[in-house]
């Protein structure tokens, strides 16, 4: 065929196409002007839709891995060989030390189809190591999925275009599990789990250098640091955030990705090479580092690296659809505007529009910013606009104030999926939908019903599955009283592990706070965030998810370079310390004689008010009981008692009567229960709310609603929701005879404590031990309690490797900060406003 020929065919077959879809435009808008609306996505091609195989849907049903045997469960299906690799951390593959030549050469090659995808497997399986990179796209996609794999042998650069050969991609999946082939990446853990989530492709055998920087304790770990110091290139990062679903991708693009894989096995090289040669200043011992030590630091490496492969992918699960991104943004709003935002309209429609926002994302395979921003919310709900026009108004200028903000990346306002769909916005905005559930289903049956408005997808089909969105709702719906599956209840005990002591919240607040010379600090929440931005004391340098940087020196710093304490601890090993700790108490307060709880003891024949008596008495160790604990037994048994099964409101009464020292309670005993560790500011909001005094009123009538906070009980009596903040840690008034502290039997503990304090959780016991401690053997006594708590820390998790300064027996001191309640300058200030 000569090209001339194949011109003119291919002009025909152009001509024939534009007129056939000017035809059925035409059509279209006959029917438009019937039918309103009609969805974008009927004229829009996204790369995705050709996709034949697709793994992850935006169904509310969990992701399935690949099962490589009949009755495997949901554990990793290449567990036993990544275990085996960590448990024998050693190097099989002989890392070279060849020096290389640090120009890139023009030559690489392009994989976009299943023949060369095979050669690639070929070449690849004769290579003892090979290095990889994904580059992934998620603006226009409801999970987001790999664009582009680069992939560098000693000898090629691949780029492997995995929108051309998605389906065929599983090819590839041998090779990164086989474990006798060294997989070279830089930071894995996020490209781990998108080649699980899109191909089904498990990493064996994984050396990430990222992890080696860790363990070399470097100054920095990014790609752009090492590529400058070991190769003298530099990078220009601002490419992550590009469209990589375009074709033909731009050169620059193209010569960006291939540097992010080239120097990969060179820089990996000269890494271990460093390991190999690091003393380990650990071993006490004068004798010189043995064979054994040296190998210590490689195969650390190698465990962090592989530790990462463990991970697996899997889809969110919340109660409700955009139930926690309206928890964020209402936070938040009243963060920023006080009461407000406290309004119940502004945030039942918060939460309206956020599932109306989550289930279009789902549905048209976008992503919740592309869909509807944050700010958009905010401003539909607070307006409530009438109008298609005024919808469109509000939503533009709500995000014109991101615009500084936007990069090539980001979408236009409003969106398409908003513009072809508002008709939904009157429904949204004014109608009386009694709950979220049924307006779910509204939206559902309108858009992709049997007479929908939207194209079906494999992305989308899942979400018609009436079986799905019950099921899942099932396992995770707390409130509604459902018992949760083993394995949910696992994961959600563990979320909220993770939202009590590694970032204060889940994934959807994983904000990076990062120090004024780029260092990372720590992972904090939203509301921190916004914090310091109105303040002027940080600015936003990242978006999604946020972060920012500190405009000024950080206090609390970890002084010495690579403690990386506060970001690096793991979850697991922090709750190792915790459990630790929590037992490492009893024995303190046994020792010292100091009560953990409060118990009060009354005699069955005594009448009495509990919140004027003085007859309170502090009991040792476990016989008392948590003042949250009590009052969350208490409101459970009064609000759902009868209705309970018995046995979950036998081992509630328990609590309760631990309280009352062992006798039989009365349904007063539960009210006067109610008051207890109550703050003065607790209870004055309820009386003005209800215009009631506690005191002398009936608490049936009082507490029906979820007025007081930390009451938020489900049918089994489980704490729903802690409170997060504020009122649940008031301090009480001194008035209080439930703030008195008196002497235990052994005269151990001070009289009577007249100061305020906090009866939740172990606040008093701490500030007795303190002032015992301080009384008896001053500054040293505090010093060697200190030291004794790092030693239990390090005994519960005994970790492998201590940063060069830190030592159980070290004596320096720290500083609180200027506005810390400890600083003693603020102590005086505090007590004079009382
Ligand atoms: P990299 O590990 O640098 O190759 O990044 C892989 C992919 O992660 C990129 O293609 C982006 O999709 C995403 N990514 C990484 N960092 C950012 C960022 N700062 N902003 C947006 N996307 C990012
Ligand atoms: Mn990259
Ligand atoms: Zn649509």
């Amino acid at each position: 065929m000569d090209s001339k020929y194949k011109l003119r065919i291919a002009f025909t077959v152009t001509c024939l196409a534009v007129a056939t879809i000017l035809l059925a435009n035409k059509i279209r808008k006959k029917r438009k002007q019937k039918n309103i609306t009609s969805c974008y996505l009927k004229s829009e091609a996204k790369p995705q839709h050709s996709f034949k195989r697709v793994l992850a849907n935006n169904s509310y049903a969990p992701f399935k891995h690949l099962k490589l045997h009949e009755n495997s469960s949901d554990l990793h299906p290449y567990e036993s060989e990544i275990k085996a690799l960590l448990e024998n951390s050693q190097l099989e593959i002989e890392f070279s030390n060849e020096s290389m030549d640090m120009s890139m050469s023009d030559k690489y090659v392009w994989v976009d189809d299943e023949s060369k995808l095979k050669e690639l497997v070929e070449v690849l399986s004769k290579e003892t190591v090979f290095a990889v990179d994904t580059e992934q796209h998620s603006l226009r996609s409801f999970l987001g999925f790999t664009a582009l794999i680069q992939i560098s042998t000693r000898d090629e650069d691949y780029l492997v275009d995995t929108i051309a050969v998605h389906d065929s991609m599983g090819l590839l999946a041998p090779v990164f599990a086989n474990p006798n082939i060294c997989k070279v990446f830089h930071g894995a853990d996020n490209d781990v789990i998108w080649l699980q989530r899109d191909f089904h492709i498990y990493v064996v055998n994984l050396f990430d250098t990222a992890k080696a920087c860790d363990v070399l304790s470097k100054p920095q770990r990014s790609l752009a640091y090492l590529l400058e110091t070991y190769c003298g290139v530099t990078t220009n990062k601002l490419y992550q955030r590009e469209d990589w679903r375009q074709r033909p991708l731009p050169i620059d693009m193209v010569e960006y990705a291939r540097m992010d894989a080239h120097y990969l096995l060179y820089i990996a090289d000269c890494l271990v090479s460093e390991l190999k040669n690091q003393k380990n200043d650990n071993s006490a011992s004068e004798n010189s580092a043995t064979l054994d030590d040296k190998l210590h630091f490689v195969s650390e490496a190698i465990r962090r690296s592989n530790a990462l492969c463990l991970q697996l992918f899997t889809k969110d699960l919340e109660a409700s659809p955009g139930q926690s991104a309206a928890a964020s943004i209402i936070s938040r709003h009243l963060n920023d505007h006080g009461n407000s935002a406290n309004n119940s309209q502004f945030q039942d429609l918060v939460r309206r529009l956020c599932c109306w926002r989550d289930l279009m994302a789902r549905m048209h395979d976008e992503s919740l910013r592309y869909v509807l921003s944050d700010n958009a919310i905010i401003s539909l709900a607070e307006t409530a606009p009438l109008t298609s026009a005024d919808v469109c108004t509000i939503i533009s200028q709500a995000d014109i104030d991101m615009d500084f903000l936007n990069t090539n990346s980001s979408p236009r306002f409003p969106s398409s999926v908003v513009l072809s769909h508002l008709d939904d916005f009157p429904c949204l905005l004014q109608d009386e939908i009694n709950n979220l559930d049924d307006m779910f289903q509204l939206i559902l049956k309108k858009h992709l019903g049997p007479n929908g408005s939207c194209p079906f997808s494999l992305y989308n089909y899942g979400l018609l599955s009436k079986t799905n969105i019950k099921l899942s709702k099932k396992l995770v719906s707390k409130a509604s009283g459902y018992k949760l599956s083993k394995q949910v209840a696992r994961k959600a005990s563990r979320e909220l592990f993770v939202q009590k002591f590694s970032c204060k919240s889940p994934v959807y607040h994983n904000c990076r706070i990062y120090a004024n010379d780029g260092r990372l600090l720590c992972y904090c929440d939203r509301r921190k965030l916004e914090w310091y931005v109105q303040r002027d004391l940080a600015k936003l340098v990242d978006e999604d998810p946020p972060a920012i940087m500190l405009l000024f020196e950080p206090k609390g710093r970890p002084e010495d370079e690579g403690n990386d304490f506060y970001i690096q601890i793991c979850v697991d090993c922090h709750e190792k310390a915790h459990s630790a700790a929590e037992r490492y108490k009893k024995k303190v307060a046994l020792e010292f004689g100091i009560p953990l709880f409060v118990q009060k003891v009354v005699n069955s024949n005594e009448e009495q008010d509990v919140s004027g008596s003085s007859t309170s008495v502090m009991k040792l160790g476990d016989c008392g009981v948590s003042p949250l604990e009590l009052r969350t037994a208490a409101m459970a048994l009064m609000r759902h008692g009868p209705r309970m099964p018995p046995q979950r409101r036998e081992e509630l009464k328990q609590v309760v009567k631990k309280y009352y020292g062992g006798r039989d309670i009365s349904e007063e005993d539960l009210e006067k229960a109610l008051l207890v560790g109550m703050s003065p500011h607790e209870k004055r909001r309820l009386r003005k709310k209800r215009g009631i005094s506690l005191n002398n009123t009936s608490l049936n009538n009082i507490v029906s609603d979820k007025d007081i906070k930390g009451d938020d009980v489900d049918s089994y009596g489980n704490e729903v929701q802690e409170p997060e903040n504020g009122s649940s840690l008031d301090i009480l008034d001194p008035s209080e005879p439930n703030g008195q502290v008196h002497p235990s039997s052994d005269g151990s503990v001070f009289a009577t404590c007249s100061s305020k304090l906090s009866l939740l959780g172990h606040g008093p016991h701490g500030k007795q031990v303190v002032d015992y401690l301080l009384k008896n053997h001053g500054e040293i006594g505090i010093q060697e309690f200190c030291q004794r708590w790092r030693q239990v820390f390090v005994e519960s998790i005994n970790p492998r490797f201590l940063p060069a300064g830190w030592d159980v027996t070290h004596s320096g001191r720290r500083e609180f900060g200027d506005f810390s309640v400890y600083n003693p300058a603020n102590k005086a200030s505090v007590a004079t406003k009382d």
